[in-house]
């Protein structure tokens, strides 16, 4: 029923983070190249998504916001490599169950565009036609107002939400360089741009636009290094060390200043797919406290899977990723920073 529904969602989206993320990696499946990510008052009044992506097929309005519709697995034996981001058709669901969801979209096969309105349990209750280029746009407004202590709670702390949000979306800002992503906040007192990258950039080109060009400029590149016999014997690797991925990005040079004084800025990507990997961050910082001892390390690291060998269905927000070779990849990552802190001339 309807208050098993609330209680399931309110564990899917468990914050304004997680709904933009959610709604930003609709965008992102849907092939956009620019996204808009616009917030009310930091997301408590209303947050939108607009994209120019491939938009919604008309027959998928009816289901598209009930619980597990997908229209991206398409057989089971996909689930074991997939390219998207979404999969488990769980969030506008969701999103449904915490506010109020509207749709606009245009699918690029129709000559023009629909409003969609959906109630608490995802049922499609209005279909209006209306002009709208081709793509998407989802507006969520009262987020959390079905559930009325985490809407007390995301209230009285919208300020920290909003700020785990911003980390958050500025992953994938750093990593998408296909796609034009910008986030604005309007709030009683202006309209602020707290996020933008542009079309067609480098990684390079987005940690700049993210984090200033000051960053960019202490940053090192990670060159990927062969781990030696003796890390090797540290990370208990027998057998033989398998090699199937890659490890690109930047992390901060480990002179005196380069670094940051809290963990506010590591990422982690596993085929460009953020996600949470406590061990990676663990050995880097410890790394870097070899030579750098007060202070952490601007850290952004895509590792490169063969899909097969990546797990992404462990967590409903899919942060947490498991993967085969994990003792492998942790040698190669400590003799690779090693070399490149080492390299460095004091
Ligand atoms: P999932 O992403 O896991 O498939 P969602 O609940 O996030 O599930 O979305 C349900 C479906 O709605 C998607 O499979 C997709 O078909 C459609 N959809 C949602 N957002 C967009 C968008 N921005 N552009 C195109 N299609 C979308
Ligand atoms: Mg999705």
């Amino acid at each position: 029923g309807e208050a098993v529904h609330k209680i399931c969602s309110g564990q899917v989206v468990l914050s304004l983070a997680v709904a933009l993320k959610e709604l930003l990696e609709n965008s992102l499946d849907a092939g956009a190249s620019a996204v808009d990510i616009r917030l009310r008052e930091y997301g408590s009044e209303l947050i939108e998504v607009v994209d120019n992506g491939i938009g919604i097929h008309p027959n998928n309005f009816e289901a598209l916001a009930l619980k597990h519709y997908t229209s991206k697995l398409r057989d089971f034996s996909e689930l074991e490599g997939i390219a998207t981001f979404g999969f488990r058709g769980e969030a506008l669901s969701s999103l449904c169950a915490v506010g109020q969801l509207v749709v606009v979209t245009r699918h690029e096969s129709e000559p023009c565009g629909s409003k969609l309105i959906f109630d608490k349990m995802g049922v499609l209750q209005e279909r209006v036609p209306c002009p709208r280029q081709v793509g998407t746009t989802v507006t969520l407004t009262n987020l959390f107002s079905s559930l009325p202590v985490r809407q007390k709670e995301f209230h009285r702390n919208l300020k920290r939400e909003f700020s785990k949000a911003t980390h958050l979306l500025s992953s994938y800002c750093l990593i998408s360089t296909n796609v034009k992503i910008s986030c604005v906040n309007q709030t009683k007192k202006g309209r602020t741009t707290f996020l933008c990258t542009q079309n067609n950039s480098t990684i390079r080109e987005n940690i700049s636009c993210v984090f200033g060009p000051k960053q960019l400029s202490t940053l090192l590149e990670i060159v990927m290094t062969e781990p030696s016999q003796d890390i090797l014997e540290e990370f208990k690797i027998e057998n033989q060390y398998e090699n199937i991925f890659r490890l690109e990005g930047y992390i901060s040079s480990c002179e005196h200043g380069s670094g940051r004084s809290s963990a506010d800025r590591q990422f982690i990507f596993i085929n460009s797919r953020p996600c949470d990997l406590s061990k990676i961050i663990k050995l880097t910082n410890e790394i870097y406290h070899r030579y750098n001892a007060h202070q952490y390390p601007f850290v952004l690291l895509n590792i490169l899977l063969p899909k097969q060998s990546v797990d992404v269905n462990v967590t409903p927000d899919k942060r947490l990723i498991f993967f085969e070779h994990e003792k492998s990849l942790l040698a190669t990552l400590k003799c690779s920073l090693t070399k490149i802190f080492e390299n460095i001339p004091s």
